[in-house]
């Protein structure tokens, strides 16, 4: 009797579990993947591509490669174009993202079946439905274009549709979100003005008429608002989270939030665990600053060696930034708090997968995506608002840019 229960039991639980999964794809799953999935942020061009992995195979690092991405459901792909504030080259920025842009189309013509190149609207939906994985090209930072508006023009050329207006870094004339919160700038003891200035304003005006897409994302407040009044198109904010919810300075602010919807553009959230957790961006900011060297002295009281404090003191940061790594579901609260302050039509995913060092706990790489999903439907957002969020807002921007 009593092992008839047992299996009673087991049979109970295994059909139960067995239902959780069906209806797991029925509801969220089946949405997921149906659904037109648009990401505007990943740095894997700069993290791997460059240095020489070949993201065409499944590899055991990084956050992407091809077949996790069609593995996560991920349909169209902006691939960010980054160079540092001091070239990788001698031959300068511009060159810096040349080099990068090549790299994603030799990877695209090692995979025509799987990936394909789209630079205008009609190209996106045709690549959705072939079912390849849509490469679009976004250039992060302004400093590439070196001052030079015929750059522009052939970075725009070249297939370039997003621009970030700034990196961290400012140019002559943008100022980025890093220094305009900077010290530096207080009392206006800065060198540089806040904002764009009028050859700034040119900028994004040209980037209307070619169909390049204004990305507001590490840009100054006042860089902001200058492009939002300037531009005559919808902005994108490619890669930035909630200010309320977590007060960095690359987060947007309430007031930000509600001139992006007055535009009809669209703010897509980064996964850094640092723009989503407040808690995690207080012990990050500990433990890279004042902690750092205290905590590295007592290690070298107690150790007595260089090399071993290092390692001790790597392993006490990885464990220490591990328990304060934000949930699923933190994340999820930065899509609720944009839907809640303006509505369903202005927010999206711009993850910045390989670009960051930490991610939300359940979201380590691209395949992770149906979980966003999964974390919607169960706070009862409808199915239309859900594609909405995962694609169908970046796509409205983007038919209104693109040429
Ligand atoms: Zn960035």
């Amino acid at each position: 009797m009593r092992s008839l229960l047992v299996l009673l039991f087991i049979c109970c639980s295994y059909s139960m579990e067995a239902q959780s999964v069906t209806s797991k794809k029925s509801s969220s799953y089946k949405l997921h993947y149906k659904a037109i999935l648009v990401d505007t942020h990943n740095d894997v061009l700069t993290s791997l591509t460059l240095a020489g992995k070949d993201i065409s195979h499944r590899l055991t690092s990084g956050h992407s490669d091809l077949d996790r991405w069609k593995e996560g459901g991920v349909d169209v792909q902006f691939f960010s174009i980054w160079t540092d504030k001091t070239p990788r080259r001698k031959e300068g920025f511009y060159h810096d993202a040349i080099e990068e842009i090549d790299s994603l189309k030799s990877l695209v013509r090692r995979n025509p079946d799987r990936m394909v190149l789209a630079t205008n609207y009609s190209q996106v939906i045709k690549g959705v439905h072939q079912q390849k994985l849509v490469c679009l090209i976004g250039v992060e930072g302004g400093h590439m274009i070196e001052n030079d508006m015929s750059k522009l023009e052939s970075l725009a050329a070249l297939g370039m549709r997003y621009m970030t207006l700034t990196w961290n870094n400012s140019t002559p004339w943008a100022s980025s979100a890093m220094d305009e919160t900077a010290p530096s700038f207080e009392g206006g003891k800065g060198e540089l003005r806040k904002g764009l200035t009028d050859f700034g304003k040119q900028i994004v005006k040209r980037m209307n008429e070619l169909g390049v897409i204004v990305d507001l994302s590490h840009t100054g407040e006042q860089t902001f608002y200058d492009a939002i009044a300037t531009s005559a198109k919808p902005v994108l904010l490619s890669h930035s989270s909630v200010w309320n919810i977590c007060p960095v300075f690359r987060n947007v602010k309430d007031d930000q939030i509600k001139a992006v919807a007055k535009n009809g553009g669209v703010i897509c959230i980064n996964f850094y665990s640092g723009f989503i957790s407040k808690e995690y961006d207080q012990r990050s900011t500990y433990l890279n600053g004042p902690g750092k060297k205290l905590i590295q002295d007592s290690l070298f009281t107690i150790l007595k060696d260089s090399a071993n404090m290092k390692t001790s003191w790597q392993q006490y940061y990885d464990g220490e930034m591990n328990k304060v790594r934000p949930s699923l579901a933190q994340l999820v609260d930065h899509i609720d708090y944009i839907v809640k302050l303006v509505g369903d039509d202005y927010v999206g995913i711009g993850s910045d997968y390989d670009g960051v060092g930490s991610v939300p706990v359940g979201l380590e790489d691209v395949t992770t995506y149906p979980k966003i999903t999964e974390e919607l439907v169960h706070r009862g957002y409808t199915k239309r608002s859900i594609r909405k969020i995962l694609g169908g807002n970046v796509l409205r921007v983007m038919k209104a840019n693109f040429k």
